[in-house]
């Protein structure tokens, strides 16, 4: 398989060294699934390499080779648009914490990414790599779903749309096909009555895989009607998890008309948790229950400003 493909390289960049016949460097995202498609379970994607080189190190992977997506310019691009922001997947968390634009549209977005690992992970890891992990504790998986993202697959059947919502289905496990590739994450732009709020806890304040974290993102409309909110947490369940509950009994009210502990309630009925070395089940429970009630109070007296807080537990 291996000589295979590298017979197709032609005069593409090829890193030298001893594994030089098996590492790809595709320019173009075609170039990319066709390599792609052609090859076996062994070919592994490397965006940055935080996650995928951690599990070699720890021989929990068997790679025959590499397809590196570091070459292939639109993948690296944000795009504003009228009605929605595109992120390629190898926009990094250093890019997602710096960029003005994101920033402004997509705060939740920048202050969970820029809480991510330390700053050498931050160069290096991606949104894209993010997302594929599918790690429940994944730090932008939670504000992704709250703000309604649409996650790009391209295989060699075409491009195909799903919500992030739908995306994951178990611990380190999503829907993606084999031959497929994360293109872009699509997120409808959100209108000028939205805010939000990131919160992370973990057991020191860098470096840290989250015990539980919530991204909860709310658009009000005029007169301060809620008229989308969403309370997505990581951490709480085999997958990201949004509590519908919070939406359902949320929406058309103002804040002020909410009974925050009643809508506390319903993260800690609605959550998944285990026990595991980052805490216990009835701890994030609990945790789940006050973070949602302090995000509400936070979201309500700044009215409106992002806030990011990161806690020790
Ligand atoms: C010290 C350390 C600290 C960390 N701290 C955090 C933290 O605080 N929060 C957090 O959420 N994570 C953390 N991580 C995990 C990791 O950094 C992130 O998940 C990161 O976003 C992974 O991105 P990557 O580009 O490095 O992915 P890679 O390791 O390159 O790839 C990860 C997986 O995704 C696949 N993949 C990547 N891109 C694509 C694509 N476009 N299409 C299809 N498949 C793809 C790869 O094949 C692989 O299976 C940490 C890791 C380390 C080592």
């Amino acid at each position: 398989m291996k000589r295979k493909l590298a017979g197709k390289q032609g005069n593409r960049p090829l890193i030298s060294g001893r594994d030089s016949n098996g590492y790809f460097l595709p320019e173009s995202l075609a170039e990319a699934v066709n390599l792609l498609g052609q090859a076996g379970e062994g070919l592994k994607v490397l965006a940055g390499g935080t996650d995928l080189l951690v599990d070699l190190y720890e021989r929990l992977i068997e790679v025959e080779g590499w397809l590196d997506l570091g070459l292939i310019p639109e993948l690296r691009e944000i795009k504003v648009r009228a009605e929605q922001i595109e992120i390629g997947a190898m926009v990094t968390h250093a890019q997602l914490e710096k960029s003005e634009n994101i920033k402004k549209t997509l705060p939740v977005l920048a202050a969970a990414a820029a809480e991510i690992g330390s700053p050498q992970i931050r160069n290096r890891g991606t949104i894209g790599g993010n997302v594929v992990t599918a790690s429940p504790a994944g730090d932008l998986l939670a504000p992704l779903i709250a703000y309604n993202a649409v996650l790009e697959l391209v295989g060699k059947d075409g491009v195909s749309r799903v919500p992030a919502g739908d995306f994951f289905c178990g611990p380190k496990q999503t829907i993606m096909k084999r031959g497929q590739l994360l293109s872009r994450v699509l997120i409808p732009r959100p209108s000028s009555g939205t805010i939000g709020c990131w919160i992370k806890i973990g057991k020191r304040k860098a470096l840290v895989i989250a015990s539980i974290s919530l991204a909860l993102v709310v658009r009000l409309a005029k007169g301060g009607v809620i008229a989308d909110i969403r309370a997505c947490f990581g951490a709480v369940a085999p997958t990201p998890l949004e509590i519908k509950a919070v939406r359902r009994l949320a929406g058309g009210k103002r804040l002020e008309q909410l009974d925050f502990s009643q809508v506390g309630e319903l993260a800690a009925a609605g959550i998944a948790p285990i026990d595991d070395l980052r805490g216990t089940a009835a701890y994030r429970r609990n945790v789940a229950r006050e973070l949602l009630i302090q995000a509400l109070e936070k979201v309500q007296s700044t009215g409106g400003e992002i806030i990011a807080d990161q806690a020790d537990c």
